[in-house]
Formats: C-alpha cells, sequence, structure tokens
C-alpha cells in the first residue's frame, strides 16, 4: 500500500500573515484528525520559516518549489538546498511546468537540481507532464518518456526512496480542465511502468505517483481512486483550506478503505 502524499504549491502567492493561516488551519486539522496520508505545504521562499513555525510539530511537511543544484556561492538570486534544509524543509518540488515554460529549466538542470536534492538527503516532487498540443499529436508518453529518462539520469535505485512522481498534463495546470481519471490512471501507469523497466518492478511498485491539475474537492476522490494515482499536487485548491482539507480528506478516506 502506497501511502497518499498530498501535497499544496502555493506558487508565487499569500502574504507572510495569510500564509501562517492558511499554514495553521492545514496543521490543526491534520493535528486533529491524523489522516493516513502525508501532507505537505510549499510556500514561497520568504514564507518558509513563518510557515514551518505554524505546522511545527503537527505532522504537515515543508516543501520549497525550487532550488538550485550549486553549493552556496556566487549565484545571485538562486537558493541552495542546503539553505531549504536549514529553513526545515524536508521536501523540494522540481522541474514543475512552470519552472520549464518561464524560466528555461530543461531536462539537464532538473536531472542535477533531482541528484544534487537527493544527495542532500530531502525528498524530491519531481514533475512531469506533456503540453496539450502534444496531448492532441498523440505523443504524450514519449513526452513523458523523454522527461523521465532526461529528470532521472544517473538516478541509483536506492535515490527512489525519497522520489515521488507528480505527473501534470499542462493542459490542465490552472485550467479549471481536469484530466479524466482514466486519463490520469493511463498516464500513471505508464509511468509506473518506464520506471520497472528502468529500476525494477518492485521498486516502481513503491514510487508513489501524485496526480497535479486542477484537483478541487469535487474531483479529488474519483482521480485519488484510481490504482496509480498516489496523492495529488494541488495548486490554486491548496491556497483556500476548505479546498485544501476536503482533498486531503478524500486521500484519507480511499486509503482508510484501501
Ligand atoms: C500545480 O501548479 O502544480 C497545479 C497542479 O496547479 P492547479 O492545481 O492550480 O492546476
Amino acid at each position: 500500500m502506497r501511502r497518499p502524499f498530498v501535497a499544496g504549491n502555493w506558487k508565487m502567492n499569500t502574504t507572510r500573515a495569510a500564509g501562517v493561516a492558511l499554514a495553521k488551519a492545514v496543521a490543526d486539522d491534520v493535528r486533529a484528525n491524523k489522516p493516513p496520508v502525508d501532507v505537505a505545504v510549499c510556500p514561497p521562499f520568504p514564507y518558509l520559516i513563518p510557515v514551518g513555525e505554524a505546522i511545527a510539530g503537527s505532522g504537515v511537511w515543508l516543501g520549497a518549489q525550487n532550488a538550485y543544484h550549486a553549493a552556496p556561492g556566487a549565484f545571485t538570486g538562486e537558493t541552495a538546498l542546503t539553505m531549504l534544509q536549514d529553513c526545515g524543509c524536508q521536501w523540494v518540488i522540481l522541474g514543475h511546468s512552470e519552472r520549464r515554460q518561464f524560466f528555461g529549466e530543461t531536462d539537464a538542470s532538473v536531472n542535477q537540481k533531482i541528484q544534487a536534492a537527493l544527495a542532500a538527503k530531502l525528498g524530491v516532487i519531481f514533475c512531469v507532464g506533456e503540453l496539450l498540443a502534444e496531448r492532441q499529436s498523440n505523443q504524450t508518453e514519449k513526452i513523458l518518456e523523454t522527461q523521465m529518462a532526461g529528470g532521472l539520469a544517473g538516478l541509483s535505485p536506492e535515490s527512489l526512496a525519497k522520489l515521488v512522481i507528480a505527473y501534470e498534463p499542462v493542459w490542465a495546470i490552472g485550467t479549471g480542465v481536469t484530466a479524466t481519471p482514466d486519463q490520469a490512471e493511463e498516464a500513471h501507469a505508464f509511468l509506473r511502468q518506464w520506471l520497472a523497466g528502468r529500476f525494477d518492478s518492485g521498486l516502481a511498485e513503491t514510487v508513489r505517483i501524485q496526480y497535479g491539475g486542477s484537483v478541487k474537492p469535487d474531483n479529488a476522490k474519483e482521480l485519488l481512486s484510481q490504482p496509480n494515482v498516489n496523492g495529488a499536487l494541488v495548486g490554486g485548491a491548496s491556497l483556500k483550506a476548505d479546498q485544501f482539507l476536503p482533498i486531503i480528506h478524500a486521500a484519507a478516506e480511499i486509503a482508510a478503505a484501501g
């Protein structure tokens, strides 16, 4: 049984006060209900420390949305993995489509970051996903294969223990258009099969694959019920406790029914 993992990617949103209030609401619920689900919040860099303080002891993990692979030094504007650890992060999201689209990240640069993050003993949420045009021209599997092979190049089988894959079809991110449960399951099963071929099938079975792309309270249950969907990476709906908590509860219900 793969423990579901629901992570909130706040992107470049919230203020310090709003972020702390949101984190406290998530922490209070997790502390009270102890869902059989891993839960993480990933605020913007400047709010990592106050959000970390707000969730301390609750069981909610702290994640960052990006990092640079190099050791601290002359890299203006970048954030080192050691700094994330210093701020209390256990997780880092790498390869998000917005990083690829707006900031020029490539499979090779994402691979450098993944290798460095795993070496630093941080958990990695590695995002992959196709554009709409790629899906429409039946290239989804080819794109996923390229992103997986590039992003995970050189990784040892042991490093899978700290790796979570997030399948995020780009056409579903922030658009309100969600992949159907069948589309999600098909892509997730493909990713797991790919992992089995690259590593081994036993290990591939242990890797959690989150779905991301307009996950909301009203579609979470159906998506999370798919056998290869092991949680969600949630953007917009993670910014409001009354939307994020029902997604965690849906994951908990499915896990409990397990
Ligand atoms: C995301 O940014 O990872 C995401 C899935 O966003 P949204 O839930 O808003 O589509």
